[in-house]
């Protein structure tokens, strides 16, 4: 039987990416290739001495650090960096750490009209996307713009190697998630489909053996390069169930965004499988079931299993279905407010999806 491709869109892909051990070397010239002379690096507190190395090693082309970056982008913590910004005097930022940091990079790029060379060293996945999420006033809200994106990514394997594995593989598996979901997005095409199974497959073969030998450089890189290959796919196309109540249990219930991914994936992948046929690759790869598979993977390597772990109670799964279903969004398989109350019931008991 002659199958032939739906109608798509391919939009071209922009970052430019420079990937590989020691590459953070390279800083000062993809800087310049951009035409920027005065950079601001950016980090969170903790990989505060981090930042100022990299500002060492830059020299003149350094023009200070800030490193208060937080998770979900504060507008407070933006309003202060866009001020020891112009203060410096700088014309484009380097953004060197996970999503928070990446994220107040989008931030200042976005508000500044500069470039932003960014250098990820999580597998979150913030890099190749348009998209920024910004808190204010305990509300986030998500938008997406060409002007948000980076036009450098760095991937250096080597400034992952002291990732904690726990938080490597939470990590790993909220890259997962942007690459099921692009699987079936309406508006997916040939090239995110193919990074989205390259990256899972990456992902289910060298997640393990990092979780075994956190320092294994070969593994380390492989995640990096499928964690590049899900941030990719995640800035092309739209998400859905997944990344709703992802960012429902993150946003209205404070909880932990790389724990609440790694805990729903297996559920959100498992329920859209019984609806649609774009992710049988995924089932393929999983061993036949794309939730169990996925739900296997996370225990294997130690990934939290349960909602009630992070401190979620019952009673706040009705609230979170309700929230979940007010606002409409594409998505493979229609579900009412009870389908999601029953997925969300296995997530907070962490059981193995069948499907
Ligand atoms: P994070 O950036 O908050 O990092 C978590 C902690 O790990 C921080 O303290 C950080 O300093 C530390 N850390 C990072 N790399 C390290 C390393 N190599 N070694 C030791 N410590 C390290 O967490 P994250 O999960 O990377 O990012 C989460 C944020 O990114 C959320 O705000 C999320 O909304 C956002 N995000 C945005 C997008 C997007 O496209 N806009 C995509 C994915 C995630």
């Amino acid at each position: 039987m002659t199958q032939y491709l739906p109608t798509f869109t391919f939009p071209g892909i922009t970052p430019r990416v420079v990937f590989g051990p020691g590459t953070l070397a390279q800083t000062g010239e993809e800087v310049a290739r951009l035409g920027a002379s005065r950079a601001l690096v950016l980090t969170t507190p903790p990989q505060a001495e981090d930042g100022a190395a990299l500002a060492a090693r830059l020299g003149d082309v350094a023009a200070g650090t800030f490193s208060e970056a937080a998770m979900h982008t504060p507008v407070d913590v933006t309003a202060r960096a866009l001020a020891a910004f112009d203060a410096a005097g700088a014309d484009c930022v380097v953004s060197l750490g996970g999503g928070s940091t990446v994220g107040l990079g989008k931030a200042i790029a976005t508000r500044r009209g500069i470039p932003h060379v960014a250098v990820p060293t999580t597998y979150a996945g913030s890099e190749m996307t348009d998209i920024l999420g910004e808190t204010e006033n305990g509300e986030k809200t998500t938008r997406r713009d060409p002007s948000i994106r980076p036009q450098t990514v760095i991937y250096d394997v080597e400034l992952t190697l002291g990732l904690p594995v726990e938080m490597s593989v939470k990590s790993a598996l909220n890259a997962a998630a942007h690459a099921v979901e692009a699987l079936y997005a309406p508006d997916a095409n040939p090239i995110t489909s193919l990074m989205s199974v390259e990256a899972l497959k990456v992902i289910r073969d060298a997640l393990p053996v990092l979780v075994d030998a956190p320092r294994d450089v070969d593994a380390r890189a492989r995640l990096q390069y499928g964690a590049w290959l899900c941030s990719t796919a995640l800035g092309y196309v739209a998400m859905s169930l997944h990344h709703k109540l992802a960012h429902v249990i993150g946003g209205s219930f404070d909880m932990p965004h790389a724990d609440t991914h790694a805990i729903l994936l297996p559920h959100t992948a498992g329920f859209n499988a019984a609806g649609t046929d774009l992710l049988q690759p995924v089932a393929d790869l999983f061993g036949g079931s794309v939730g169990g598979g996925l739900w296997d993977l996370a225990k294997r390597s130690g990934a939290p299993l349960r909602l009630a772990d992070l401190g979620l109670s019952e009673a706040d799964l009705d609230r979170a279905a309700q929230i979940a279903l007010k606002n409409k969004y594409q998505n493979p398989r229609s579900f009412d407010e009870g389908d999601i109350r029953n997925l969300l019931q296995a997530a907070w008991e962490g059981t193995r999806p069948a499907t």
